[in-house]
């Protein structure tokens, strides 16, 4: 594959011959290319567009990062982004909407629409190099740059490749890499590019970012990239929490949750992010296989008339696995440590309090009355995926099943008795009234019928009341 290729769609600026030369990420070539299949997705045929308008005004445009990373993987991208040669304001003159995410970075989204594809966001980025890390964060300033110098600054190879959507023959579209990445990708391998003490030292988030990845794609951890990593742990530290529970985010709510963890032990990641929990669960083994069950468990499609499982609180559930261990911990402290959203930290609070109430066997009415709740499925996800030997696991695992077979009016019946009724019957309003009511829908959650749920309030108003 080494520099036999035609050259991409448009002559980079400053690439001068394709030549070997030397270089810290692939010492024997520098550019390397491959041909992959487009995906025939909506968001492909707009981001393919936004590269056609911006060559159209005489710029260079590619795909860049995450997407070529999956085409040639064969997987289907998330999303689209385009690095350009144009500056903001260029792009802005060419789309008419777009939405300024980061301007000082080169940054902007651009809201793009054709008329079979639809409206999609495509992320637009001036090609740029950063330029000083101070603060071990965010660049000091950045400087706009060529296309190879805009993949120097990303953080691995497999995430470095850009490709040419016009470039497009039988064999697919051009992808070209200047970083090794398609070597790395074909060897399995997850690799800084360049320097990797030097990467860390200037976003230490990136370490984050190691374990997910590799997790994700199977990849071994380049033995320099994780030595770096290991030996500069520590300034993890250093990184916002927002950045890092958006990594940890992506990275514990994936299917590869439990090979990450154990990454992260590995790289010595875990005891800087949970000291804790690592005292309490060295190496977070158990934590690994509570990540592999919850991620093993199945999540049925919810059922027209059915109970539904909502979608979202992923998030809250992968949480409230991994803080399993160290409870009590009260929601909203986690919440505001890990700065959640409000509804993230309801949701964390709401599944932690179902599971306590469906921790072990309880009356049938009682179980209904929890779990017709909108998080009882991840409550009993969550009790299922942390103690799976217990000896409520197939109580809990029957709950899950009986949630997604009955239907929903059995879980709401429409109530049978109601306070006016109870004052007709002669009951007098108070403290009782409620302990009746609640007497009477337990007893049509138990089938009984209209005569039997106002006979067991009744029974219930009196015993209550003495
Ligand atoms: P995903 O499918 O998980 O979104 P992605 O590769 O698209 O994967 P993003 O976090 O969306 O990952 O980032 C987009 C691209 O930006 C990456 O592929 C990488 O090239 C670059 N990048 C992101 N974060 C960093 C970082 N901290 N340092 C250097 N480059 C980064
Ligand atoms: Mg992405």
């Amino acid at each position: 594959m080494v520099g036999a290729l035609p050259r991409p769609f448009l002559p980079l600026p400053t690439a001068g011959p394709i030549a070997p030369r030397a270089g810290p990420c692939n010492p024997a070539a520098m550019v390397d290319y491959a041909r992959v299949q487009l995906a025939d997705l909506p968001a492909a045929h707009v981001a393919t567009d936004v590269v056609r308008r911006l060559r159209q005004a005489g710029h260079q445009a590619f795909w860049v990062g995450g997407c070529v990373r999956d085409l040639w993987l064969g997987l289907q991208p998330k999303d689209f982004d385009v690095a350009t040669s144009a500056r903001p304001e260029q792009v802005a003159q060419i789309f008419r909407h777009i939405v300024e995410v980061g301007v000082a970075f080169g940054v902007v989204r651009v809201r793009h629409a054709l008329p079979q594809a639809g409206i999609h966001q495509v992320e637009v980025a001036t090609f740029r190099a950063d330029l000083g890390y101070s603060d071990g964060r965010r660049p000091d300033a950045v400087a706009f740059t060529d296309a190879e110098q805009d993949v120097l600054r990303r953080d691995f190879t497999i995430n470095g490749l850009l490709l040419d959507p016009m470039d497009l023959t039988a064999q697919g579209a051009q992808v070209v890499d200047w970083v090794g990445g398609l070597a790395d990708l074909q060897a399995d391998l997850l690799r800084a590019i360049g320097e990797p003490q030097q990467r860390f030292a200037e976003d230490a988030l990136r370490m984050l970012r190691a374990p997910r990845f590799a997790a994700r794609f199977g990849l071994r951890v380049d033995q320099k990239t994780a030595q770096a990593i290991q030996e500069q742990a520590p300034q993890l530290a250093r990184v916002s929490v927002e950045r890092i529970s958006s990594e940890l985010q992506a990275m514990l709510t994936a299917p590869s949750a439990s090979t990450a963890l154990r990454l992260l032990a590995d790289l010595h990641l875990d005891r800087v992010l949970w000291p804790e929990l690592c005292a309490a669960d060295p190496g977070l083994l158990r934590c690994q296989n509570s990540f592999k069950a919850l991620h093993n468990q199945e999540v049925g499609a919810p059922l027209l008339g059915m109970l539904a499982v909502p979608e979202g609180a992923q998030w809250p559930l992968a949480l409230a696995v991994l803080h399993q261990p160290l409870r009590p911990v009260r929601p909203a402290d986690l919440g505001r440590s890990l700065k959640l959203s409000r509804p993230h930290t309801q949701q964390l609070a709401a599944i932690w309090q179902l599971a306590d109430a469906l921790a072990q066997p309880v009356s049938d009415p009682e179980a209904i009355r929890h779990l017709r709740q909108d998080w009882a499925d991840h409550a009993l996800r969550l009790l299922l995926a942390c103690a799976p030997e217990s000896p409520h696991a197939s109580w809990w695992h029957a709950q899950r099943q009986r949630r997604a077979a009955t239907p929903k009016a059995h879980w709401w019946p429409v109530l049978a008795v109601t306070g006016d009724q109870l004052l007709q019957a002669g009951l007098a309003p108070g403290p009782a009234f409620r302990t009746a009511l609640a007497a009477a829908e337990d007893a049509q959650l138990q089938g009984g019928d209209a005569a039997t749920a106002l006979d067991a309030a009744k029974a219930a108003y009196a015993r209550v009341s003495g």
